[in-house]
């Protein structure tokens, strides 16, 4: 049997100055520092990285940063590379939505960031879903399959990848996709995984899900076997709400199965 380690990772968006950025994670590692049965990230901003490290880098809490460019340094002005990065981040965020939507992300760039993450053996956390316009026209499955597909080409090191399923109708709606649609997905994720690489990597690999989850609905998403954690979004800027989620992962069954 695989054991894939439960993750939650807080997407702090663009939010938080440095000192906030501080308080928040001050606050969150005040009560989760010993929540070792789940993997905890926190990914604020590039600005408050370093003063958010000064808190966690004592503690069990990981730092992730929300996207990186492809290329490892040169003429590519506000952009931030793994080399950067490293030795300050232990994840980073790749194909957010909203890279996508807001920054014409492609697959193929997806491919490349996740490529150099992995690379500088960081973890990628790739994040894949469909619009509200897909599911309608029921080619949610096809289209997610192929960003997982498309979104690996080329990435060598999938012990390093966590796949976030991400529906884009579900982030910041409050309104979270049902846990036969995260199921159903999930199932269908881990097939693709299988198809380019095998079943032991398929079986290895831990896929979230992201899209108006909070201390209400978490138990029940992280109770089904398919879901190995969340990325969370807007209420992973409440400190009490993000530390309960934590909390609740910790004694579910994702930390004991
Ligand atoms: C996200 O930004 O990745 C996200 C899932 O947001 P929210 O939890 O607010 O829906």
């Amino acid at each position: 049997m695989t054991i894939r380690k439960p993750l939650i990772a807080g997407n702090w968006k663009m939010n938080t100055t440095p000192q906030e950025g501080v308080a928040l994670s001050q606050s969150i590692c005040r009560i989760v520092d010993d929540a070792d049965e789940v993997d905890v990230v926190l990914c604020p901003p590039f600005t408050s990285l370093i003063a958010v490290y000064s808190v966690v880098h004592h503690t069990t809490v990981m730092l992730g940063a929300q996207n990186v460019n492809q290329y490892p340094n040169g003429a590519y002005t506000g952009e931030v590379s793994v080399e950067m990065l490293r030795g300050l981040v232990s994840h980073v965020i790749v194909g957010h939505s909203e890279r996508r939507q807001y920054y014409g992300e492609t697959d193929q760039t997806v491919a490349a960031k996740a490529s150099a993450v992995v690379n500088a053996e960081m973890t990628a956390i790739v994040c894949v879903g469909e619009n509200d316009v897909e599911r309608e026209r029921r080619r949610a499955e096809r289209y997610v399959r192929r960003q997982v597909r498309q979104g690996l080409t080329g990435v060598v090191n999938p012990s390093h990848v966590v796949i976030a399923y991400e529906p884009i109708w579900a982030i910041g709606t409050g309104v979270s996709a049902t846990i036969g649609q995260i199921e159903y997905m999930a199932a269908s994720i881990r097939e693709e995984v299988c198809d380019v690489y095998d079943q032991d990597v398929a079986d290895g690999m831990r896929v979230l899900y992201g899209g108006s989850t909070n201390a209400s609905n978490i138990e029940q998403i992280v109770a089904s076997p398919a879901v190995d954690g969340a990325l969370v979004g807007g209420a992973s800027l409440n400190d009490a709400e993000f530390s309960k989620m934590v909390s609740i992962m910790a004694e579910s069954g994702a930390a004991t199965r």
